[in-house]
């Protein structure tokens, strides 16, 4: 079957419902009360708030819902994946199934693969399955109940099939994963880039505190799929970017550029690297939007420095390929159009997104400019493989360049700079400022080994009061 993203999103709720799930909506993208991650980055952070504080209480132990998340940092950084691999994006909606002690890995199975096989007829012989070899258990159901072959079954150790939330305090147990056999004529059949992770079903029975795991009284079971690799492998596509929702974007995109009346100056002519800067572009457009709609605005520090990257990086892209300032803003319409049914919030906050992209754009793209021609003339002088910090400190602290940006385009050109000789003039930058709060450490500021989510309050209200109802009864 054929099928549109937007039926896969009903197609998945209808098919849990039938199966007693609850269908939610879906939480903030910018966790409320927790300080330690800067997104919500798996469905998984909803359910885990759920297993810890309500699932006692709650008759409905079994949920469903479709989650947006960002991976941008920390433990789960795609920033640089995106464009570069088929299916890596900075925001992705991961379907979920969620099960607070109700059912077993079994069932936990046949739900997923009966999905994916049945309902939605994908052939059984383009999957297969990741288990932990240890987990007899899952290996069992796979190859007796659900009767797949040998090799359709890959054995991993804990590093692929133990999950666990990080460094810190909180559930954890053995998954496996689904992947789907690309098919791919220009690379070989045991290419690793053949197989697709579609869907990860964790089973959380255990608990992991500072220095040991021990077992939890029963089995949760959590599970995450992204919606725009299914939708490929549902199109018939290899690359998720040429899914329906995406195309509407870059379509988009390319008249904007084509049929711009005074065409700009353009500097990427390898046709691969134009059509990773429209990926780029799609994607990120996707994502600030979602951003901003949660209110979050570009800052130099925290959340709005993680959003003022991927701007700038999208702005970057647009000018490699010749997009006159202001693309973004013309773009974000074709995201409205696309996604603004499901996410209402991007239509709510129209005038707000269209301010903020301006505000950046303008504020940029003249940078940008400048400072790219500088890069340039040092790059070409740039004597061994490094370009000098202070080049790389003054784009950053001068023209706006995060240094993740200046990373990436050197790196085109084969360069690179030494990163602590950077930070060390940063840092004396900072000392010397006596307004220093406003330049921060210019890496990732998402890299936060502590992560707490169990302590993450339920961030929706209309979640929080579904389940306040069962509390109180
Ligand atoms: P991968 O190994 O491909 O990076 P992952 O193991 O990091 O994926 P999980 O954390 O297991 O991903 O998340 C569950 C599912 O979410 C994945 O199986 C995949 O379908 C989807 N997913 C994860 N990261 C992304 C992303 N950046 N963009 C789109 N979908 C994603
Ligand atoms: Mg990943
Ligand atoms: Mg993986
Ligand atoms: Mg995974």
């Amino acid at each position: 079957v054929n099928l549109s993203t937007n039926e896969l999103r009903q197609t998945f709720l209808k098919y849990f419902e039938k199966n007693d799930h609850l269908r939610l909506p879906h939480s903030s993208l910018v966790p409320k009360d927790d300080k330690s991650i800067f997104f919500t980055n798996a469905g998984k952070s909803f359910s885990i708030n759920i297993t810890s504080f309500l699932c006692s209480f709650s008759p409905h132990k079994q949920v469903t819902t479709i989650q947006p998340c960002i991976r941008t940092g920390g433990k789960h950084n795609d920033l640089d994946n995106v464009g570069k691999t088929p299916r890596h994006h900075t925001l992705f909606e991961m379907l979920g199934n969620f099960s607070f002690s109700s059912y077993d890995k079994s069932k936990a199975i046949h739900l997923a693969w009966n999905f994916l096989t049945d309902e939605l007829q994908i052939p059984a012989n383009r999957l297969r399955v990741s288990v932990l070899a240890e987990d007899q258990n899952t290996f069992d159901v796979w190859k007796n109940e659900i009767k797949l072959s040998d090799d359709q079954i890959i054995l991993n150790d804990t590093n692929e099939n133990f999950w666990t939330m990080g460094d810190s305090e909180g559930p954890c147990g053995t998954c496996t994963e689904i992947f789907w056999n690309l098919d791919r004529q220009d690379i070989s059949p045991n290419h690793p880039d053949q197989w697709m992770e579609l869907w990860n079903i964790v089973f959380m029975d255990k608990w992991q505190d500072a220095d040991n795991i021990s077992n939890l009284s029963s089995l949760s079971i959590d599970t995450g799929m992204g919606l725009e690799r299914l939708a490929s492998v549902l199109q018939n596509k290899q690359d998720n970017f040429d899914t329906d929702e995406f195309q509407y974007i870059i379509t988009g995109i390319k008249n904007l550029i084509n049929n711009n009346s005074t065409p700009t100056k353009k500097f990427e002519f390898n046709q691969e690297k134009i059509n990773e800067h429209y990926k780029i572009i799609a994607d990120h457009i996707r994502s600030a939007s979602m951003l901003i709609a949660q209110g979050i605005t570009p800052s130099n520090t925290g959340q709005g420095y993680v959003l003022r990257r991927i701007i700038r990086r999208a702005i970057r892209s647009a000018y490699q390929i010749g997009a006159a300032n202001g693309l973004l803003c013309k773009t974000f319409p074709l995201v409205e159009q696309s996604i603004g049914k499901i996410y209402s919030e991007l239509v709510d906050n129209k005038t707000k997104i269209l301010q903020v992209l301006q505000t950046e754009e303008t504020s940029f793209f003249s940078n940008l400019q400048r400072g790219m021609k500088i890069l340039k003339n040092n790059v070409d002088k740039c004597p061994r493989h490094n370009l000098s910090p202070e080049v790389v400190f003054k784009l950053y602290d001068t023209y706006g360049f995060p240094i993740d940006l200046t990373r990436i385009i050197l790196s085109e050109n084969g360069k690179s700079f030494d990163i602590d000789e950077v930070e060390k003039l940063i840092s004396e930058a900072k000392l010397r400022s006596k307004t220093g709060s406003n330049i921060e450490s210019p890496m990732d500021p998402n890299e936060h080994t502590k992560l707490n989510y169990y302590l993450q309050s339920l961030d929706n209200d209309k979640v929080f009061n579904t389940f306040k109802g069962y509390v109180e009864d």
